[in-house]
C-alpha cells in the first residue's frame, strides 16, 4: 500500500444557508464581460456569439465576511461584484432546458482582480492567470439553496465602497443567462458537482484601498460586508 507523502490540502468549502452541510468546491469558472456597460467601461464590445471564460483555483476562495487581504504585486486591486452559482451535478452538452436542474444554489461574490497586471497582460497578449487567480480573490457568501432562490435571471445586484454605491444593476442585464452559460461551458468541459461559476460583473468596477469596507449582495440570495486588510 502506498501513502501520500504529506496530507493533501483539504477542499475549499462554502457554508449553506439553513444547513449544517458544507459545499465542497471542485473548480471555479468565471465569465468575462457579461454586462454591456462593463464591457464598454473596459473599452471593448461584446461578441454576443462567443462568451469567454477564465478560471480561479479553488484555493483562492474566501468567505465574504471579516477581512480579506489586499493582494501583493498590485497597486490597482479591483472589486467585481458578481452572481455566483454552484452545481450539484454535471455532464457534457447540457441543454438550456436541463441547465437549472444541475444547480445546487447561488451566492453573491466578488471577483477580485489585479487590474494593472491584467491590463499589462492584455497589452502584451499574455494570459490573465496571475491577474485573476489570486489568493483570497474568489470572495463568496454562503450558498442559498435553489428552492429558496427567487430568480437567477432578474434581481438587483449591487456593491458599495465605504457606503457609496459603486455597482447597481439587475441580473436581467446579463448578456448570457445562467442556462446559456451552463450549456456553453458543458460543450468544453464535463461539468461536475462542486463546480462554481462566477457570472461576470456589471459596470462600476474600481480599485480598493486597505481599510475599505465593501458591502453588497444579490437580492433574495445573499448580502455581505467585508473589510480590505
Ligand atoms: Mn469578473
Amino acid at each position: 500500500m502506498t501513502a501520500y507523502l504529506f496530507e493533501p490540502t483539504a477542499p475549499s468549502t462554502i457554508p449553506v444557508f439553513g444547513s449544517d452541510k458544507l459545499f465542497p468546491v471542485n473548480r471555479i469558472f468565471c465569465v468575462g464581460r457579461n454586462y454591456e456597460a462593463h464591457a464598454a467601461e473596459m473599452g471593448t464590445v461584446i461578441d454576443r456569439e462567443a462568451p469567454f471564460y477564465f478560471t480561479k483555483s479553488p484555493t483562492t476562495l474566501i468567505m465574504a465576511e471579516g477581512e480579506i487581504a489586499y493582494a501583493p504585486r498590485t497597486d490597482n486591486y479591483h472589486y467585481e461584484m458578481e452572481l455566483v452559482f454552484a452545481l450539484n451535478s454535471g455532464g457534457t452538452n447540457i441543454t438550456e432546458a436541463d441547465a437549472l436542474s444541475h444547480i445546487f444554489g447561488a451566492a453573491a461574490g466578488i471577483d477580485m482582480t489585479r487590474r494593472d497586471m491584467q491590463n499589462k497582460a492584455k497589452e502584451t497578449r499574455r494570459p490573465w492567470d496571475t491577474s485573476k487567480d489570486v489568493e483570497q480573490s474568489a470572495v463568496v457568501t454562503p450558498l442559498r439553496q435553489m428552492a429558496e432562490v427567487p430568480s437567477l435571471g432578474t434581481g438587483r445586484i449591487h456593491l458599495e465602497q465605504n457606503g457609496e454605491t459603486k455597482q447597481d444593476a439587475d441580473l436581467s442585464q446579463m448578456v448570457w443567462s445562467v442556462p446559456e452559460i451552463i450549456a456553453d461551458l458543458s460543450t468544453m468541459y464535463t461539468l461536475q458537482q462542486g463546480d462554481l461559476i462566477y457570472m461576470g460583473t456589471p459596470a462600476g468596477v474600481g480599485a480598493v484601498q486597505r481599510g475599505d469596507v465593501l458591502t453588497g449582495g444579490v437580492d433574495g440570495i445573499a448580502d455581505f460586508t467585508v473589510k480590505i486588510a
